[in-house]
């Protein structure tokens, strides 16, 4: 007799996982998935009238340094190469952004050399901050005010509904600066966007004898005891019914509009003034410029607090999500039968290549344990 193994939700990890585990013959897997579709916010879907690949909770661009989870995405669709290269329009005009030599030298008008210019920026800096604690401290301290409030200040206050000195610095620490002419978004070695989508990668992974799919299937931890063992992807919160209270999450809104032709250029322009309501404007046929496409499909993105009914998207973490938070994780490693891995589950900050990663590290674990899952660990990685 197999093992029955119940997977709630299907974006990548919860995809992954299933697939790893079926494919050791030991278990028989139910993917749960409340939502129509597969794929969690990853999915992408053809737009009726256009036929323009939509990216329908926003853009992804695929980016790993991890050779195995390159490796790994790859074997379930072709990946084409792409490079994100965002522009962002600020009070004194369009720029490049990550912060490279192009907008540095064009910010300030200058034709500075990638010394001059590093020696420039150190200039710029708040030496008064000591250990960046803070989104803003790291911002004042390693670009300077100047940078800081046409870049950073107004995106950052409207996409997390906050004051940067409340958020932490690894937020910001997420984007490079470079003192070259790399206007890469990301530092990754491997990067790209499936062909055919996302769903269909997602659609693959699962397709596997030992996995049924539940679409539209909301599960709950009452039916976790038909089961030897569950992965839960979705919040953390939500398994315990929120009985401790909410972790507080940003959720996003897109304003859809169309027309003729190209609208703007390129796939993503981020809004940096705090006066434009929305964060940014994505352009999705530029995610697939292998395709051709007359007409034109772009959503303004707005960002707000997550209500009990809408998407959580990025987890916020302030001080007050952090203590609630611990007091979940210490719950979750008393529960029995159950591993939270993902996203939402760990509520951390993941992107996919992360997320991937860290599916494939704890497939592994759990195979290297065996099939008494009795043993099995309570979260792929625990969150603090
Ligand atoms: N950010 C900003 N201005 C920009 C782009 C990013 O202030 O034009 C800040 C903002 O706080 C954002 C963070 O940098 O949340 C990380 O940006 P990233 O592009 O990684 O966010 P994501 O694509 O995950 O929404």
């Amino acid at each position: 007799m197999k093992k029955r193994i119940a997977i709630a939700g299907s974006g990548f990890a919860g995809a992954v996982i299933a697939r790893e585990l079926a494919e050791t013959g030991l278990y028989s897997i139910d993917v749960f998935e409340e939502r129509d579709h597969l794929a969690g916010n990853c999915h992408t879907e053809r737009d009726s009238g256009t036929g323009i690949m939509l990216h329908r909770y926003g853009p992804h661009i695929f980016n790993t340094s991890r050779e195995d989870v390159w490796d790994y995405v790859q074997r379930w669709g072709k990946f084409e190469p792409y490079i994100n290269r965002v522009k962002a329009k600020t009070a004194r005009g369009m720029f490049s952004l990550p912060i490279n030599l192009l907008t540095i030298n064009q910010f300030f008008g200058r034709t500075m050399n990638p010394r001059e210019a590093a020696e420039f920026v150190a200039g710029l800096g708040d030496q008064s901050v000591g250990t960046p604690q803070s989104f803003e401290d790291q911002a004042l301290k390693f670009l300077g005010r100047e940078l800081y409030e046409n870049f950073f200040r107004g995106y950052t206050k409207k996409q997390w509904g906050v004051e940067p000195s409340e958020l932490p610095a690894s937020i910001l620490q997420r984007l490079p600066v470079r003192f070259n002419y790399d206007d890469n978004y990301y530092n990754m070695r491997f990067q790209g966007i499936p062909l055919e989508g996302y769903t269909a990668l997602i659609s693959r992974i699962l397709d596997h004898p030992a996995i049924s799919i539940h679409l539209r299937t909301r599960f709950t931890a009452d039916e976790s005891r038909a089961y030897d063992r569950t992965f839960f992807t979705g919040p953390l919160d939500s398994w315990f019914n929120f009985r401790l209270g909410r972790l507080q999450y940003r959720s996003l809104t897109f304003d859809r509009f169309e027309s003729q032709g190209d609208y703007q250029g390129n796939a993503v322009i981020n809004y940096c003034e705090e006066t434009i309501p929305f964060t940014r404007i994505s352009e999705h046929k530029h995610f697939t410029p292998w395709e051709k496409h007359e007409a034109t499909v772009c959503f303004r993105e707005f960002s707000k607090l997550a209500g009990p009914e809408d998407i959580p998207y990025y987890p916020l973490r302030l001080t007050g999500d952090k203590a609630l938070l611990k007091q979940y994780a210490d719950l979750a490693e008393r529960e029995k039968g159950v591993t939270f891995a993902g996203r939402l589950a760990t509520y951390r900050y993941l992107d996919m290549h992360a997320v991937i990663g860290e599916s494939l590290d704890l497939s592994r674990r759990l195979i290297a344990l065996g099939s008494d899952t009795s043993s099995w660990p309570h979260f792929s990685v625990r969150p603090d």
